[in-house]
Formats: structure tokens, C-alpha cells, sequence
């Protein structure tokens, strides 16, 4: 480490530092003069014991505590903090942030400029976004509620025909001849008690709801097939409910085929940390069987027993809010969507607001297609009513009135406009220190995707290595291959990062990248992926340079011209090509080219840029090794600053 390192962790200056070196006989030249581990902590152990570290954290503790509501301008701030506007206005600039006195601030900019000015703020919720506020129930009105069950595991392991099957066992035979309805989740009444289970299986279901901020499942259930045993998404799916904090119980299907294995599964599983309960673990594992029913009722026992530890609870006697499941558009019923509820109980005639749109609700019907007037919590229903059509992973709340459904609603949807509904912050490189620092993420969340096993194990050990007593970094999924949707979903919902070691990147997944907003990076050598992450622990990463994506094109034909050289006969398929700026020759996930775009033709003719759905010919000046099949990417260099 070196001196002016260790001195912005102290939150000393670097000659305040040398100078106690010194009185220590270390001997140091400058601020970037290294200094060993041991020696940095003896430092600060000793600066500690003198008060010298310890005075800032006193001065800290003197700030004066304020708070504010959003929307707030540079005008209304310096009033509160007591200040001239061009005070704020000074700052800003500093921030590299232009602005004139009907600014309106962001909250991070806000509680930066009031700390310089000894203030605290706590920014107080929008009216609209109080309602969203889940206020605490009393312990004392809690009762307990059933669980929801989501089922996981490897394709073709059987997890459709298990919730068809546990859905068949669970119909008496007057409703045997009743169409089942399909509204996206279904409700098992058994004596002991009741399960929830989600019908769509499978972990990209699963997380991308969690992406969203949605947590329903309560307990997976992982499924198996017993004659080919655990498969990587076997392993995938353990590492996604994992990542999630949802407890496991295994199904270990298909016992009716000869080639069988129970205990085969059992013993593979172990190796993730399922360990059964004959084999001295925890976790309940139960063989099963989807085509001849064998084990299904020792399965939803499992599950009540699982569910039962969980101690779920919820009050029934509040105003409903929960989770949309599906949503559709009916002929005959205009916007339906199929909500879970989480707490309260959901009536008919209740108002509602789901995703940007209210309503007052119509009707409701379960799973088995009958009319209720009322679910409680867990309990999967179709609604009616809504004024326009929810997504998945939206949540709906009850509000008193109509009214303010409606006003709220709206503002909603100007927000959706102004893009900042669903802007969930995601953690990156850029700003894990100042998140270290405030406290805010004590674990760094890693996945790890290679080329070779091996380097997974070594990336996860050099990795998680680098822990601290402030930060502990943990590796949540690791695999060979390239990085896959799923990847970037879990990411996006479990706030981690994704390090991509000799792998390509798969250009088709640049978009959900954009959209989740996932900090992806690729490395080739180990030593570039833990010296990045250390100095962005540290707050040291140089501010990066970042490609953002102007347009693409597909190269479909060569052509050779005098004066000009080689010119790629283009498609533009995304965005658009622009003259002068960057581009780079993309061949089989690689880059094999990188310069200015010297010519761009529309026909004959020059042109500045050329836009998405046309033909262009581009041309890189003496960069000849072009082919048909090739893609070209246009891009501008941005500068990536740490977020404030
Ligand atoms: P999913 O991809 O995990 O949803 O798997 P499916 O439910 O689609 O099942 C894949 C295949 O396995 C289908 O051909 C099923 O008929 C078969 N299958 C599912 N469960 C069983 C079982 O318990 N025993 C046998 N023999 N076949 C099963």
C-alpha cells in the first residue's frame, strides 16, 4: 500500500501521515513511497490510540441533522442549510455539474454539498412514494400464512409434470371434471395446511421477478431427475435461491425409471451443501415420481414441515398488498392480472394501484375458476377491474380511495416518462468505496464466469481474498462458459458484479447489460481482475474510459475502392454509424480492428451519419481484413466518473 493510500483510508492527509511515520521510524520519502501490511496496521492502531483518526469521526457526529422533501432547487437548499446559492452553485462546478439557482438536485449531490456544510439529510419520502412505505405490523396481529413454492432445476428433470401432477392429486373427484384454469399460480389444500405453488418453474423466472424487486417464493423446490443426477442448471438453480436467502427442498424425481439413483443425487448434492437428513444434514430430500404419483404426498409434507421452521406470518386484517404474477388483456374482462397477496386481505370493491395503473376491483376468481370475494394472504387470485394491464413483478397495493389511486397512479406514470420509476441503484466499481465508506454494502457480490473450472477456483480464491474488515467479498455464482442472461438477472438482483475471465463477450446481451444497468467486466489476466477491484475497494480506480454503443451494422459484401481502399458493404441493424467516431470489427465475439470511421457512404454519396434499417458502405482508411459476416460497431468514448 502506499502512503497516500493509506492516509485517505485514515482520512488524514498524506504529510499528517509521513509525519507520524516518521515519529514511528518508518522511514518514508513521499506519498507514494509503499509501505508494507503489517506496517499500515500498526499505524493505524497507533493513530488510533492518539485520537488523530478518531478526532474526524468526533467532528462527524457534530453535523446538524435536517430534513427535506424531494423535489428541492439550489434556491430552496441554501435557505435550509443558511447559505448564498452561488455557494451551491461554486460546488456544483466542482462536481462538474452546471446548474443555476432552479436546479432541482439529486439526493446523492444534496447530502454531499450539506456534509461540506456540517449538515446531515434525511431525505422524507414523496406523498406518492409514503404510500408505497409498508408500515410494521404488531407482533400480536401476525398469524400464520402458507408458503409459496417455486419449482427449480435442470431442463427436462420433470418440473412441469410435478406441478401438474401435485395440481391433479389435489382435485377431489367432483371438480375432476372442471377445466382447471391456468391464471399463473395455484393454491394445494391439504388437511395440515395449505402451499402456494408459482407456475412457471425454473430460475430465470425466478430471479428476473427478484430484479425487479419482487420477492414471493418462500421455499424451492429443486428437482432432480434420479437417473441423470445433478446438471449445471441443477447447480445454477441451487445458486440462485441461494442468492436469494430462500431455504431448498429437494425433489428427486423419475424414481419410477430402472436406472434410478436416489442416494447417487444425495451424495452430488452434498457437494453444494444440500445434505440430507440421513446423511447427517438438514436439508429435506424426498424421491418422487410425476408420472405415477409415488412420493407426491411426502413432497407437500416436506414442504408444510419446511414452511412450519419458516414461522410465516402475516396480518390478515389490513389493506391487501402483494405481487403481480401475470398480467393479460381479456376479450371479455378488459386488464386482468393474477396477484399474490403478501399481507392483508384483497377485496372486491377494494382500490388498487399496480404498476402505473389504479382501479377499483371488479372481481376475483382462484384457481379453480370460481367468483371470491376476498384473498388472503398467499392466496393467488385473477383480478378485475384495473385500467390497464400490470406487469409481472409489480407490485399492487390497496389505498383508501379511488381517488387517490388514481393520483397516484399518475404520477407514476410521469415518473415511468422521465425514466425514474424502477431506477433501482445497482452497485458498480465505480462506487463500491463510497459505499464501503457509508456504510452501506458490507459484502461485495461476485459471479465468476470462465473458460475452465480451474480458473473459477482460483479467480474465487484471489478474489475473496481481498475481504477487509469493512467489505467481505463472496462469490454467489461461479461457471464455465460465457455470461448468460441469467447471469446478468442475478446480478441485477442480488446487487452483485459479474467478472468474465477468458471468455467472449456475447454482444447479443448488451442491451439487458444496459438496462439493468450490471457493471460486466471482462479480464484476461488474474492479476488485472484483483488490482481493479482492490483499488475500486479503495477508492483508487482511475476514472475508466467507457465505449457507449452509437449504432451497429452487419458487413454483408466487400468491395475495393481506388483512393478509398477497402469499403464494407453495410446493414445498419441498431442505432447508427457515424463518421469520424470510433468503430471497431467485431469477428466471432472478438475485436479484431479499432480505429475512426475515415469514410461513410450512403450510395455514392458521402454522409455524416447513416441510421438504423438503412444501407452503408464504411470504410477504416488502410484497414483492409474485413468480411462479409463481420459486425461493426460505431462508438463514443466517455469518461466514466465516480458517482458521487
Ligand atoms: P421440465 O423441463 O423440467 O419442465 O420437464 P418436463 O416436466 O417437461 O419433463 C421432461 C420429460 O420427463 C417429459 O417427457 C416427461 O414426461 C418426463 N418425466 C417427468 N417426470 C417424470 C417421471 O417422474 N418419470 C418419468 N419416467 N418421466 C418423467
Amino acid at each position: 500500500m502506499r502512503v497516500y493510500q493509506l492516509a485517505k483510508k485514515l482520512h488524514i492527509t498524506s504529510r499528517q501521515l509521513i509525519s507520524e511515520l516518521h515519529k514511528l521510524k518508518v522511514d518514508v520519502k513521499g506519498h507514494m513511497s509503499s509501505i508494507d501490511d503489517d506496517t499500515a496496521v500498526l499505524v493505524q492502531q497507533e493513530l488510533k490510540g492518539k485520537k488523530i483518526v478518531r478526532e474526524k469521526k468526533e467532528r462527524k457526529k457534530t453535523l446538524k441533522k435536517i430534513q427535506i422533501k424531494l423535489p428541492i432547487m439550489v434556491n430552496g437548499l441554501a435557505i435550509r442549510l443558511g447559505i448564498k446559492p452561488s455557494e451551491i452553485l461554486k460546488r456544483l462546478l466542482e462536481l462538474n455539474i452546471i446548474g443555476n439557482i432552479n436546479k432541482s438536485l439529486s439526493e446523492d449531490v444534496i447530502k454531499l454539498i450539506a456534509r461540506e456544510f456540517n449538515y446531515e439529510i434525511e431525505v422524507l419520502p414523496s406523498e406518492e412514494e409514503a404510500v408505497f412505505i409498508e408500515e410494521k405490523d404488531d407482533v400480536s396481529k401476525l398469524t400464520p400464512r402458507s408458503p409459496v413454492v417455486t419449482l427449480m432445476g435442470h431442463v427436462d428433470h420433470g418440473k412441469t409434470s410435478l406441478l401438474d401432477a401435485i395440481r391433479e392429486t389435489n382435485i377431489t373427484s367432483k371438480e375432476a371434471g372442471q377445466i382447471t384454469q391456468h391464471i399463473g399460480a395455484y393454491k394445494v389444500r391439504l388437511n395440515k395446511g395449505q402451499i402456494t405453488f408459482l407456475d412457471t418453474p425454473g430460475h430465470e423466472a425466478f430471479t428476473a421477478m427478484r430484479a425487479r424487486g419482487a420477492n414471493v417464493t418462500d421455499i424451492v423446490v429443486l428437482v432432480v431427475a434420479a437417473d441423470e443426477g445433478a446438471k449445471p442448471q441443477t447447480v445454477e438453480a441451487i445458486d440462485h435461491a441461494r442468492a436469494a436467502g430462500v431455504p431448498i427442498v429437494v425433489a428427486i424425481n423419475k424414481i419410477d425409471l430402472p436406472d434410478a439413483n436416489i442416494t447417487r443425487v444425495k451424495r452430488q448434492v452434498r457437494s453444494y451443501d444440500l445434505t440430507s437428513e440421513d446423511m447427517g444434514g438438514k436439508t429435506l430430500m424426498v424421491g418422487v415420481s410425476a408420472r405415477t404419483k409415488e412420493g407426491i404426498d411426502e413432497l407437500l409434507e416436506a414442504l408444510l414441515l419446511e414452511a412450519e421452521m419458516l414461522e410465516l406470518k402475516a396480518n390478515f386484517h389490513r389493506l391487501a398488498r402483494g405481487i403481480v404474477i401475470e398480467g393479460k388483456l381479456s376479450a371479455g374482462r378488459g386488464p386482468v392480472a393474477t396477484v399474490l397477496v403478501k399481507n392483508g386481505t384483497l377485496h372486491v370493491g377494494d382500490a388498487v394501484i399496480s404498476g402505473v395503473y389504479s382501479g377499483k376491483i371488479k372481481s376475483m376468481r382462484d384457481d379453480r375458476g370460481q367468483a371470491v370475494k376476498d384473498a388472503p394472504p398467499s392466496m393467488p387470485v385473477e383480478i378485475s377491474g384495473l385500467f390497464g394491464v400490470p406487469e409481472a413483478g409489480d407490485e399492487f397495493i390497496v389505498v383508501k380511495d379511488e381517488k387517490l389511486a388514481k393520483e397516484i397512479a399518475q404520477k407514476r406514470r410521469m415518473k415511468v416518462r422521465e425514466k425514474k420509476l424502477g431506477a433501482v441503484a445497482r452497485v458498480t466499481l465505480e462506487d463500491i468505496y463510497n459505499q464501503i465508506k457509508e456504510g452501506q454494502l458490507k459484502e461485495l457480490k461476485i459471479i465468476i464466469k470462465a473458460d475452465v473450472q480451474g480458473s473459477v477456483e482460483v479467480l474465487q480464491d484471489s478474489l475473496e481474498k481481498l475481504s477487509t474488515e469493512e467489505v467481505k467479498l463472496k462469490m454467489i455464482h461461479g461457471g464455465v462458459g460465457g455470461v448468460n442472461e441469467s447471469d446478468i438477472m442475478l446480478a441485477a438482483a442480488s446487487q452483485a458484479i459479474i467478472i468474465g475471465f477468458h471468455i467472449k463477450r456475447d454482444l447479443a446481451l448488451d442491451e439487458l447489460i444496459e438496462k439493468e444497468k450490471v457493471d460486466v467486466r471482462f479480464y484476461n489476466v488474474i492479476y488485472e481482475a484483483t488490482s481493479d477491484i482492490r483499488a475500486a475497494m479503495e477508492g483508487l480506480l482511475e476514472p475508466g474510459i467507457k465505449k457507449v454503443l452509437v449504432g451497429r451494422a452487419e458487413v454483408r459484401e466487400i468491395f475495393r475502392v481506388s483512393r478509398i481502399g477497402t469499403v464494407a458493404g453495410c446493414f445498419v441493424k441498431k442505432g447508427k454509424i457515424v463518421r469520424n467516431l470510433r468503430g471497431q470489427v467485431i469477428r466471432d465475439g472478438d475485436i479484431i480492428y479499432n480505429g475512426s470511421i475515415n469514410s461513410l457512404k450512403r450510395f455514392k454519396e458521402d454522409a455524416k451519419e447513416v441510421e438504423e434499417g438503412f444501407e452503408c458502405g464504411i470504410g477504416f482508411g488502410d484497414f483492409g481484413d474485413i468480411k462479409a459476416g463481420d459486425m461493426i460497431e460505431c462508438y463514443r468514448i466517455e469518461k466514466v466518473t465516480r458517482r458521487l
